[in-house]
Parts: structure tokens; C-alpha cells; sequence
């Protein structure tokens, strides 16, 4: 039986890098992946990188076809479309991505540092041995052959499936399964529209609670006339079929006029904050599979790369010391939740305030200027602001009889700070976090009957 230091169970954008990171410190690393080489890398997605994410992990900026667009900002349309929101910021500035290109790039780099790929290879679960991962049971698809990798740590980088953290025992404190709530049922088709020449370098998001509850539209533009449109709607309660209403209410509109269908899909995206906790004695869980998407606008494959650096930084010294215990790798947990979970964690308050606002609210929110283009940049780059709510908005709200929505939005920037304090003082040590984890539960509760308190009060 084949031993390793590391196995990595998915070679997506947090598994690249998590096989990089630790291959290029010399360890025998080895990376999973139940796609054939050639298909790495190949996603639904809505394709959008922001360039911060590439210079913050030290990356360059790929030159072989793997960037295909660059956008200068997101606009966001109100859902009686009478208000845009033009958020031109660096922050917001990037790429949209040939995905595939993209994938292979990355998992080029964790090859040239001496992982060694197994592909076409479905993991189907852990070992666990004395309350300690030491391992994979694997099926190789191609030759239908069943065989076991041991490795020191194994680091779940599956994605939404988690294969490995659906099945770690209770003690371990992982959160095995999550909410349907706290997902977006998607689906997504890049398109070759018809006109030429109508180009933007924005993407493009709308807002409709009856089209995409929970959720939004976004067309993205590729290049060369191409798009990737989809949409996402929250899987709480009974929600619509994502396709269905991509097809009655999006391609509807004139842009898709004779547009051409390149490729289409569906897929998850979990959008909510990160696991409380992301280790376990030799296992580290990643991305997608660790929920590590900003539950706004559901991007995650910046911080799945982020994830994958941080989470092969810790398991090298972990390895060092020649200690894989729960404790050994706490680090993992501090070092993510200070670079992305804080915002993550306070723009999910923000994300229960747009779960149960009506299209009237957003609609003069936005024309109001309840929340300025202002607030809602500094909200995405998780910095503190205060509303000044004008007496205009105020008068219109209390005219409607909305003065409730008024106040829940008060109520949702207070609880962000909240909560972002809270996670800024996440617990160094393990033996600090089920005191840590109580209160979270309590402020998450707390904050969903404050924020989502009953629509039907509002007349
Ligand atoms: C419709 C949609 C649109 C999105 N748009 C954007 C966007 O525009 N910008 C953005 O930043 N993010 C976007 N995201 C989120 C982004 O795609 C993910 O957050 C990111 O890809 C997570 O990377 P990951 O490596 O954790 O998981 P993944 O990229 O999902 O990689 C997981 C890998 O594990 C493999 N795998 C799974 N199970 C097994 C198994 N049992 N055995 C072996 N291998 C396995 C998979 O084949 C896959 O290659 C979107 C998501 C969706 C669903």
C-alpha cells in the first residue's frame, strides 16, 4: 500500500494549492481527483476572480489563454431595474476566467513541485484509525479497482460533496452537514450572444426575489460576444428550479436574441459562513467542502485558494513537529478566520437581511439610498461603516409603511459588527472553542429573529 505524507482529495482551486504548497516544502504529496487530468479544472461557475486574490497568494498573473475577460467592477440592477449600483473599486477589479485553462494552471503548478495525480480516481472515504485519519479508500473509475492510500494527513478539498467531512466521527466537532438554507441551487450556461460589439467590462447582477429567491442573476461578460448568465436561488422551504427560471425570466431578454448555447449546468454553492471548525486529528477540511464562499456574491474561488495556502502552511509544520493532532493544526482555523472569515462571518448577518427582503424594499432601498454604492463597497471588503440614512429615505419608508425594513437594516449593520468582533477574537486554542462555539450559535440566533423577523408584520 502506497504511503504519503499528504493526500488531497480534489483537484480543484483549494486542492491545487493545498498540493503545491506542501509539495514545494518536499513532502510526498499525493492528489486525488475523480475527473480525468484533461477535465481538471472544468466547473459551473460564474468564472469571476477578483486580482487581490491572485497577489495575495503570491501568485502571477497566468498569460496562456487562462484569463479571458478583465472587469473593471460589478453593477448591480435594483429589481424594478430603476436603480444601478456601480461598484468600481480595485477590490472589485479581475478577471473572468477560461475555467478549465484556469484549473490547469494550478494543478500545473502542484505537478511541477512533485505531487503526484491520480485522476479518474473517486474517493469514497476516510480511514480512520484510534480517532486519527490516516488515509483514503479509493476506486479507480477506469479499471473499476478498489484499492486504500495511507498518508499523515488527509485534506478534504471535494467540495460541495465534502466526501471526507460527511463522514468523520462526532468527537472530531466538524460539522458533518449543513442547512439547505445556507445553499444556492444554481445553474449556468455561457452563451455566444448574437450582437457583437456591445461589449462591457462590468459584471452584471440582478436583483428579483420572485425570480431567484434568496439569490440573483448574474451575466458576466467572457469576451468575443460570449457570456456566462446564470442564476442561483437559496434551497430554504420550497424554492423553484433554478434552469426553469433561468429559461422563463432570463433568456427571455432581448441580449439572448439568437444567442447560442456553448455548454450548461447546475451545481451548489454553500453560502454562509465557515465551519466553526476545519480540523481533526490528520485532517484539515478545505473550500468549498469547509464552506468558504462569501455568502453575498457566493465567490469562493478565492478563498478556496486561500484556504489550500493556509491549510498546507499549517500541515508542514504540523509535520515538522511530527504532530497531526486536532491541537497541532488549530492554527488553520485562526489563520483563515482572521484573512477571510471575519468578513465571511459578518456579511452572512447581511445575507439573512436579503433572504427575507421583498423586491418593493430593495427596489426603494436602493433608489433611496438606504444603503449607498459606498456602504455596500465597504461592506464587501468587510470594513466597518455606519448608515446615514437621509430624512428622504426615512419620509418614503414611513409614507410606505416600511419603517420595519428601516429598522432591520439598522439592526443587520449592528449585528455585522457584532459578529465581526466576535470573530476576531476566534479561540487560539482548542480548548477555548466550545465556549466560543455556544456563542456563536446564540448571535447567529439571536441575529436571524432580529434581521428575518416576519414579513407579514410589515403593511
Ligand atoms: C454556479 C456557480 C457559480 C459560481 N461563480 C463563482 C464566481 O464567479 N467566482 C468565484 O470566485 N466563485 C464562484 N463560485 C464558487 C466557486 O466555484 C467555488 O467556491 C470554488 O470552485 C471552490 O473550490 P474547491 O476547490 O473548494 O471546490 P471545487 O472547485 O468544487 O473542486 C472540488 C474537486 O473535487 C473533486 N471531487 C469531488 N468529489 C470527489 C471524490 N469523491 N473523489 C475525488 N475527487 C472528488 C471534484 O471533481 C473537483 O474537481 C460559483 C459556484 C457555483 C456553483
Amino acid at each position: 500500500m502506497e504511503k504519503f505524507d499528504v493526500v488531497v482529495v480534489g483537484a480543484g482551486t483549494a486542492g491545487c494549492l493545498a498540493a503545491k504548497t506542501t509539495a514545494e516544502a518536499g513532502l510526498k504529496v499525493c492528489l486525488i481527483e475523480r475527473k480525468r487530468k484533461e477535465e481538471i479544472g472544468e466547473k459551473i461557475c460564474g468564472d469571476a476572480l477578483g486580482e487581490h486574490h491572485l497577489k495575495t497568494l503570491g501568485l502571477e498573473k497566468p498569460q496562456g489563454g487562462e484569463l479571458e475577460k478583465r472587469i473593471e467592477g460589478i453593477k448591480i440592477y435594483s429589481p424594478d431595474l430603476e436603480t444601478v449600483f456601480v461598484i468600481a473599486h480595485e477590490d472589485f477589479v479581475g478577471y473572468l476566467l477560461n475555467r478549465r485553462l484556469f484549473g490547469q494552471w494550478l494543478l500545473r503548478k502542484a505537478l511541477d513541485k512533485g505531487a503526484v495525480l491520480y485522476d479518474s480516481t473517486l474517493c469514497l472515504s476516510p480511514i480512520i484509525e484510534k480517532g486519527f485519519v490516516t488515509g483514503v479508500s479509493v476506486k479507480n473509475q477506469e479499471k473499476n479497482e478498489k484499492f486504500q492510500l495511507k498518508a499523515k494527513m488527509v485534506l478534504d478539498a471535494s467540495g460541495f460533496l465534502a466526501v471526507i467531512r460527511r463522514k468523520l466521527p462526532d468527537d472530531m466537532m466538524i460539522q458533518r452537514e449543513i442547512s439547505n438554507e445556507d445553499i444556492e441551487a444554481c445553474y449556468r450556461e455561457i452563451r455566444q450572444l448574437k450582437q457583437e460589439g456591445n461589449e462591457t467590462n462590468y459584471c452584471e447582477i440582478y436583483l428579483d426575489q420572485k425570480v431567484t429567491p434568496g439569490g440573483y442573476t448574474w451575466i458576466f461578460p467572457k469576451g468575443g460576444a460570449r457570456v456566462n448568465a446564470g442564476l442561483g436561488v437559496c434551497m430554504g422551504g420550497a424554492f423553484p428550479n433554478p434552469k426553469k427560471q433561468f429559461y422563463e425570466h432570463i433568456l427571455k431578454k432581448p441580449l439572448f436574441q439568437g444567442s447560442l448555447l456553448l455548454s450548461g449546468g447546475a451545481w451548489y454553492d454553500p453560502t454562509r459562513r465557515p465551519l466553526d471548525n476545519m480540523v481533526g486529528n490528520g485532517v484539515a477540511i478545505l473550500g468549498d467542502a469547509a464552506c468558504l464562499v462569501n455568502p453575498i456574491h457566493g465567490g469562493g474561488i478565492g478563498p478556496s485558494m486561500l484556504s489550500g495556502y493556509l491549510a498546507g502552511k499549517t500541515v508542514i509544520e504540523a509535520l515538522e513537529k511530527g504532530d497531526v493532532s486536532q491541537k497541532s493544526l488549530w492554527p488553520y482555523n485562526v489563520r483563515y478566520m482572521e484573512m477571510y472569515g471575519v468578513k465571511q462571518a459578518a456579511l452572512d448577518v447581511f445575507r439573512l437581511l436579503l433572504l427575507n427582503s421583498r423586491n418593493e424594499d430593495l427596489s426603494y432601498g436602493m433608489k433611496y439610498k438606504l444603503m449607498t454604492e459606498e456602504d455596500v463597497l465597504k461592506a464587501g471588503l468587510g470594513k466597518d461603516f455606519r448608515l446615514k440614512i437621509t430624512e428622504t429615505a426615512k419620509r418614503v419608508f414611513r409614507g410606505l409603511k416600511r419603517i420595519r425594513f428601516l429598522n432591520r437594516l439598522r439592526l443587520t449593520v449592528n449585528f455585522m459588527r457584532e459578529v465581526k468582533t466576535h470573530y476576531q477574537n476566534y479561540p487560539k486554542t482548542i480548548e477555548e472553542f466550545k465556549k466560543w462555539q455556544i456563542e456563536t450559535e446564540t448571535l447567529f440566533k439571536k441575529a436571524k429573529s432580529k434581521v428575518m423577523s416576519s414579513k407579514s408584520l410589515e403593511v
